[in-house]
């Protein structure tokens, strides 16, 4: 590695050398390999015998995530842009890399050595020394990968502390709570992360010192209370290693260092790379950035803070963050102590106030996006200690680009790209029903929002548990930790009773979009009994919460919820990615409602009305039946007259509602049986009414039998018989369902969904597709008469072959003519065709000499090309292949490029080879699926068509494989 890297630099050199004749013979001179000059480059590699491991703040490449990770890379660049960073290093992911795969367990050699000549650097830059008697320095060892990973790796705070150098800082500050404070933590910390002594024994003595002293907060425990706790803290490490605490600084740097590389393959950090599905390619080993400490616990001009330089959960531009006075870092995000808001800071060290605000707009302009970032102020002296993009709800993503591009900071197309489309799913869901008014329980802080109910769960692994098995829950907590990931992805929603907005609940849920309330002070959790009490009331394991994380209250029980609109910002956004994208977003939509519905979503047109739905509303559903019995084509014409009235009204509204746009209808699609019940309900529904039959012959039985026996009795007078108009009834009832029977019997197929379905069935009962087909063009008719301009699109789904196309383009043909002659007018709509059989893509040339569009689709051509029916898929081999990876995705959820993509790409060139002017659009699941969204840009299609809730996400995920095709292009 280290010769290649050498030669690469040798041969380059030569390469430029070469030009001259001169430097030809010089390059020769220099590097040809007789033996005297390579014993000189052994020699030179020996000299620089290792790699760089090591990087201080100010040489670190802030642009090199994946090198020095998120965390390293901005503590590099905040220093080299002149922010207050304390003096550091970053100890690189390749180290960490190297590390793990060495199955000796032991740093890269060179890494030991390149951080002690960091040290020093550091040693220079704070005229302090590492381990010294007199004047320690102190570091903190933080972990870092390319992508932020919030709470999920290990971080140690003053390292460098050991009996020697605290007597130094006790005397040098004169300040020994303060020390023996730093110690505590230090010991807890190192003692739980480097050497694996479990939290709760720390906690514990913690406690217990802290019932004895009588105090309720850290803050009020004594120098004397710091000092017993960090001495039983000290015997609890011997206890549970065997060894003493390590008191050699650099002994205590390098196992910190080993445990923060050491906690990327921990289980939560596994854990939340798989749900987050980030890869190698996007985040690989964690760095080790160490760093001098500074000090927010130094006495009360010192403080600690998080903030986000705009609100994290509104997107509104203010700074916002919470801060303690007299604390170190982790006590703002562990939620020990309730932290104040930011804004108090202004009253409190308003001088402190202004640097933090200009902090803010540093930080801002800079990176060009929100920042999450740490700081400390020690002394009168603010710090920042790190800094990262903030991770916000999709409320704030969309009101910060909306916000942000027009304040000059990014331009729109930056607006549009810095938020993943499904974020926008977060605005589309339900909050808490206004008008249903009911008393809370409790309140806490609005943390996350978003409303939620389900059964109260204590513990992550009952809420893993419950949650898996169908529940819906609610984790109640006193606070969260990182460990408790797992119970975050079952629950719906999460409370807790300790903490603020920027605790590691609030954070996590916010980035899960899930409804988060911290800090509800009333609640107290016995996660032993398995119980929270608030005030008089307790709540059991498995009683039902809802929590609004919008406004922080929790109620009892399940409250209604109403469906999200639409802010100013996300329709200006919308707008925006419509500007700027080519392809079109459609809906699938199947009734005026839908209609009325996808157009408030922002949908361009119906790119898939499946007429089918419209026959299951009950009022039409026995019409459909009776044209399904029918046995002769007079019979089943009585039905369709009854049939097409209702179609047309729907067209019409349809039409109408949606007029000037288009509006792709299918014609009748799925094989007839499926508006018939199944045989087993229908041999059910027989026995029973043969049952009812007996029942009520027996009772007239009985009735006359009373009768004869009691013949003036004024009781039996009072019961009348079951009427022969009910009998007559129940028979009628039984003729109809052997009916069916015979029918299901008879129309029973092996492979329905192969069998006698779409256009094969419109072939074989032409009267069916001649009445869908009168309905939508007299409907269109009807439009065009009052000067509704309409664009309906009639469409033939399983078409497999150009024969099929023509026939029923014949049935439009008589129709239209006969519709315009009577009308007087000339009918505006398109014919085309599904393409959804395999057969459909090769023979694309063909249709699509008979077809004006072709719509994709995908969700039959996965299953064609795959031959996997996609309900027995998911449910009994996808899973399998996912995590075997043998698929790497759902091809029914991410459309398979490679394989039905092919097929597209095909039937795209193919098709419009032979029809320049084909519109092609996509109308199976995918097409509401970013990804797929990017490929359908790519290949050219004129729109996309999903559900109607999809549409938003469908159009910003347009804009952005506009964007995101023009900057490959560009490259
Ligand atoms: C398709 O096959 O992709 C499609 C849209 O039709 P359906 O899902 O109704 O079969
Ligand atoms: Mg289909």
């Amino acid at each position: 590695m280290i010769f290649v890297t050498h030669q690469r630099e040798l041969n380059h050199m030569a390469s430029d050398l070469s030009i001259l004749p001169f430097a030809l013979y010089s390059q020769k001179n220099i590097f040809m390999n007789t033996p005297d000059t390579l014993e000189l480059r052994k020699e030179r590699v020996n000299e620089r015998p290792y790699e760089k491991f090591v990087f201080s703040f100010l040489e670190g490449d802030g642009k090199n995530k994946q090198l020095l990770g998120g965390k390293g890379a901005n503590l590099c660049e905040m220093s080299q842009i002149g922010l207050n960073v304390p003096p550091g290093f970053v100890v690189s992911t390749e180290a960490c890399l190297k590390y793990l795969g060495d199955p000796s367990h032991s740093l890269p050699a060179g890494v030991l050595a390149q951080v002690k000549e960091h040290m020093q650097k550091v040693e220079q830059a704070t005229g302090k020394i590492f381990g010294d008697f007199q004047n320690p320095l102190l570091v903190s060892v933080r972990s870092g990968s390319a992508l932020s990973m919030p709470g999920m790796m290990d971080t140690i705070l003053n390292l460098g502390l050991n009996q020697k150098t605290l007597k130094a800082l006790v005397a040098q500050t004169n300040n020994e709570r303060f020390c023996y404070d730093a110690y505590r933590r230090f010991i807890q910390l190192f003692g739980k992360v480097a050497l694996g002594v479990p939290d709760e024994k720390f906690d514990k003595i913690f406690e217990d010192v802290k019932y004895k002293a009588g105090v309720k907060l850290d803050i009020g425990l004594s120098t004397e209370n710091l000092k017993e706790i960090s001495d039983r803290f000290l015997d609890a490490v011997k206890q549970h290693t065997g060894k003493p605490f390590p008191e050699d600084v650099f002994e205590q740097l390098e196992i910190a260092i080993k445990a923060v590389f050491n906690s990327w393959m921990g289980k939560r950090a596994i854990d939340y790379r798989r749900e987050f599905s980030i890869t190698p390619q996007m985040a690989n080993g964690t760095a080790v950035n160490i760093v001098a400490m500074v000090f927010g616990n130094m006495d009360n001009d010192s403080a600690t803070g998080v903030a986000f330089t705009r609100d994290p959960g509104t997107g509104e531009n203010l700074l916002f963050g919470e801060y303690l006075v007299n604390a170190q870092g982790e006590d703002v995000v562990a939620g020990i102590r309730t932290p104040k808001p930011v804004s108090q800071l202004q009253q409190e060290m308003p001088g402190l106030y202004q640097q933090l605000e200009g902090l803010r707009d540093k930080l801002e302009r800079h990176y060009e996006e929100v920042q999450d970032f740490e700081f400390t102020i020690e002394k009168g002296v603010l710090y920042c200690l790190q800094t990262r993009n903030g991770k916000m709800n999709a409320t704030a993503m969309v009101r910060t680009s909306v916000e942000m591009a027009r304040e000059g900071l990014i331009t729109k197309q930056q607006g549009l790209l810095r938020l993943k489309p499904e974020m926008l799913e977060q605005l589309l869901h339900p909050r808490l029903d206004s008008l249903h008014k009911t008393v809370p329980l409790a309140q806490g802080l609005p943390a996350s929002p978003g409303a939620a109910s389900g059964e109260c769960v204590f513990d992550a692994d009952r809420a893993e548990l419950l949650g898996h098995s169908g529940h819906k829950v609610i984790l109640v907590r006193e606070e969260t930790k990182p460990e408790d990931i797992h119970g975050f992805f079952a629950s719906q929603g999460i409370l807790t009773s300790r903490g603020g907005k920027t605790s590691h609940a609030a954070v996590v849920a916010r980035g899960m979009g899930k409804p988060c309330i911290a800090g509800a002070e009333g609640i107290h959790v016995d996660v032993k009994l398995r119980q929270a009490v608030i005030g008089e009331k307790i709540l059991h394991e498995g009683d039902f919460i809802t929590i609004d994380g919008g406004t922080g209250y929790v109620y009892q029980g399940v409250i209604p919820t109403v469906e999200p609109t639409f802010s100013d910002e996300l329709k200006t956004l919308l707008q925006w990615a419509d500007e700027v994208a080519q392809i079109k977003v459609m809906a699938n939509a199947d009734t005026p409602d839908a209609a009325r519905k996808a157009l408030a979503y922002g949908a361009m047109g119906i790119g898939l009305c499946r007429t089918e739905r419209m026959f299951n509303a009950p009022d039409r559903l026995p019409i459909v039946v009776e044209m399904i019995l029918a046995n002769t084509e007079e019979e089943r014409s009585v039905a369709l007259n009854q049939l097409l009235p209702i179609q047309r009204q729907d067209f019409r509204d349809i039409l109408t509602t949606m007029a000037p746009r288009p509006v792709t209808i299918r014609l009748l699609d799925p094989p007839i049986h499926e508006f018939l019940p199944t045989e087993d309900e229908l041999r059910d529904e027989l026995t029973h009414l043969r049952h009812l039959k007996d029942t009520a012959n027996g009772v007239n039985d009985l009735f006359n039998t009373l009768r004869l026996l009691h013949a003036h009795d004024e009781n039996t007078k009072a019961v009348t018989p079951f009427n022969d108009k009910g009998i007559e009834l129940i028979d009628q009832a039984i003729v109809k369902k052997e009916q069916m029977l015979r029918k299901v019997r008879e129309l029973y197929e092996v492979n329905p969904m192969l069998g006698h379905r779409g256009v094969r069935l419109g072939l074989t009962y032409p009267e069916i597709y001649k009445m869908q087909i009168q309905a939508i063009l007299e409907a269109a008719a009807d439009c065009q008469e009052v000067n509704i301009d309409v664009r309906p699109e009639i469409m033939v789904p399983q078409v497999c072959n150009a024969e099929e196309l023509i026939r029923v383009k014949g049935y439009v043909e008589e129709i239209r003519e006969n519709i315009e002659k009577e009308r007087k007018l000339n009918l505006n709509f398109k014919f085309g065709t599904m393409i959804e059989v395999v057969r459909a893509c090769v023979t694309a040339d063909e249709l699509a000499k008979e077809a004006e569009f072709f719509s994709f689709g995908t969700n039959d051509l996965t299953q064609a090309t795959f031959s996997f029916s996609r309900e027995d898929a998911e449910n009994k081999f996808l899973p399998l292949y996912a995590e075997k990876n043998i698929l790497h995705d759902n091809p029914f959820e991410i459309l398979d490029t490679n394989g039905v993509g092919k097929l597209m790409r095909f039937a795209v060139e193919s098709g419009r080879q032979s029809n320049p002017a084909l519109k092609i659009g996509i109308c199976g699941e995918h097409g509401g699926q970013p990804d797929s969204i990017r490929f359908c840009h790519d290949l050219g299609l004129t729109y996309v068509s999903c559900s109607g809730p999809r549409v938003p996400i469908a159009r910003l995920a347009a804009a952005q494989a506009r964007l995101g095709a023009a900057k490959k292009s560009s490259l």
